[in-house]
């Protein structure tokens, strides 16, 4: 596929260090809160270009950890302590905060047919692997120990900024929220490795370590959960746009420093849900998340699906009449869907290669998503049979995952079992010209009859006549037409 870059600024063939496997890495949640379906647009995003890559045939190894520990409010390494600020609010300990938000999340994803990547791995359970690199960092001479913490040496490197196309708005984002100086720091772009000197008396997870007892900075969980599950060589990493700077810089300097050489080639960022006033945060405006789209009424892949509608690297609006308009098109499209019949005819395997070819060129240009959505109805009015048709949207939704087949057949089946239910009751059957509407009155016409109620009987049958409805009763029930 040909995929946008982030750290060339092109747009470029994907390809990956082991010819038909992709490592791949993607920067998991801070469990201190419920995600909001901001965070939510770039997993789904990510979701989808995984199944691609696999859909291509390649062999996909996807990790992604949980922040449990060490990510402070800003960024760059100031403020409070995300997951004490979730502890203190909800009277809980940080690990059983941890938990339950971790659980949320994954419940969130299984609610937008995100796949769980995998390995899945919280910050907390590698403090060994951090060790390690920091001490190789801080013999390599790219880290100081100051203050009782130990930092990575920015000005030790050729480049620092890297992913330099982005605007400035995205760099300020880790120094927006409280600007506090850490004058330990000999450089303004150095960063915590090691924190020792907590500045937080209850700072509840601490271990031991050559530096003292302490905890790991935010970036250095990402490039030890990496090396360790990914290996030395990785192919893509994913996250959200807000994470290029000072994240992902940080974590490509001291990924970098410590292997020696060139560590991931390929980088992948998803651009902000905005609401109509700005963008979408957790302390701003109404708090959107899953469940809420759900307590009001809207089908959590009806969001999935106004993700795919747009181009990943555009910042995305979200407002109520948006998320309408989506889920109304999400649900004509399975009507349309439910319309087709499964009829047991042979697939065409021509036209069902013709249109994979289409969905890997098409999708293919940098995971161009509404292009596949647009897909979708070519399909639905291409000139082949109905199980054909079903077969590729069944190809296809093993991607974009919007459960097209299943909420079609669920469609189709509770239709049938509201047609069989207006059709016969008590033994008494109505057949007709396929009108659930029209068998439930001609229904209620043989039940009036039966319990001798003639005048409700003859009502019915005057009121079907002036709609240019004729009814012959049977033996057993009645027979409708339109005359
Ligand atoms: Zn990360």
């Amino acid at each position: 596929m040909q995929l946008y870059n982030s750290l060339t600024h092109k747009k470029a063939p994907f390809v990956t260090h082991t010819p038909g496997r992709v490592e791949m890495y993607t920067c998991g949640p801070t469990v201190y809160h419920f995600a909001h379906i901001g965070n939510l647009r770039s997993y789904i995003m990510e979701d989808v270009l995984e199944k691609f890559l696999r859909y291509e045939g390649y062999d996909v190894n996807r990790v992604m950890n949980i922040t449990d520990v060490g990510h402070l409010a800003s960024d760059a390494d100031t403020g409070e302590d995300k997951m004490l600020k979730g502890a203190r609010r909800e009277h809980k300990t940080v690990m059983e905060i941890a938990q339950f938000y971790t659980d949320a999340f994954f419940e969130d994803c299984r609610r937008l047919n995100i796949k769980t990547p995998d390995v899945v791995q919280p910050a907390t359970g590698c403090i060994d692997e951090y060790i390690k690199i920091v001490s190789g960092l801080l013999e390599k001479g790219y880290a100081y120990q100051a203050g009782g913490n130990v930092y990575f040496d920015s000005a030790k490197l050729q480049k620092y900024y890297v992913f330099n196309d982005h605007n400035e708005e995205d760099l300020a984002v880790g120094v927006r929220e409280g600007v506090e100086e850490d004058s330990n720091k000999r450089n303004k772009n150095d960063f915590v490795l090691w924190f020792t000197k907590s500045k937080f008396e209850d700072q509840a997870l601490k271990w031991d370590s050559p530096w003292g007892v302490g905890y790991p900075g935010w970036h250095i969980e990402c490039s030890g959960i990496s090396l360790k599950y990914n290996g030395e060589y990785l192919d893509l990493h994913c996250g959200g746009v807000d994470n290029a700077f000072p994240h992902h810089t940080n974590e490509i300097a001291q990924s970098e420093s410590y292997i020696g050489h060139p560590w991931c080639h390929q980088w992948f960022h998803v651009h902000h849900l905005n609401t109509t006033s700005g963008k979408m945060s957790k302390s701003k405006g109404e708090f959107l998340t899953v469940s809420l789209l759900e307590e009001k009424g809207y089908d959590p892949l009806s969001y999935r699906f106004f993700c795919l509608q747009s181009h990943y690297r555009k910042a995305l609006v979200f407002s109520w009449e948006n998320l309408d308009n989506a889920q109304g098109a999400y649900q004509k499209l399975i009507a349309r869907i439910a319309a087709l019949q499964e009829d047991g005819s042979t697939v065409d395997e021509t036209v069902r290669q013709e249109y994979r070819q289409k969905f890997l060129a098409q999708v293919g240009n940098d995971l161009n998503t509404s292009m596949g959505i647009t897909l979708l109805y070519d399909v639905l009015k291409a000139k082949t049979s109905d199980a054909t048709k079903l077969a590729i949207l069944e190809d296809f939704d093993g991607v974009l995952s919007l459960s097209l087949l299943e909420k079609a057949a669920a469609q189709r089946a509770k239709a049938a079992a509201a047609k069989a239910a207006a059709q016969t009751s008590g033994g008494y059957t109505v057949t007709g010209e396929g009108d659930a509407a029209i068998d439930a009155q001609v229904l209620a016409r043989g039940e009036a009859k039966k319990a001798k109620n003639f005048a409700e009987a003859d009502r019915i049958r005057d009121e079907l006549k002036a709609q240019g409805i004729e009814i012959a009763d049977v033996p057993g029930g009645a027979v409708w037409k339109r005359v």
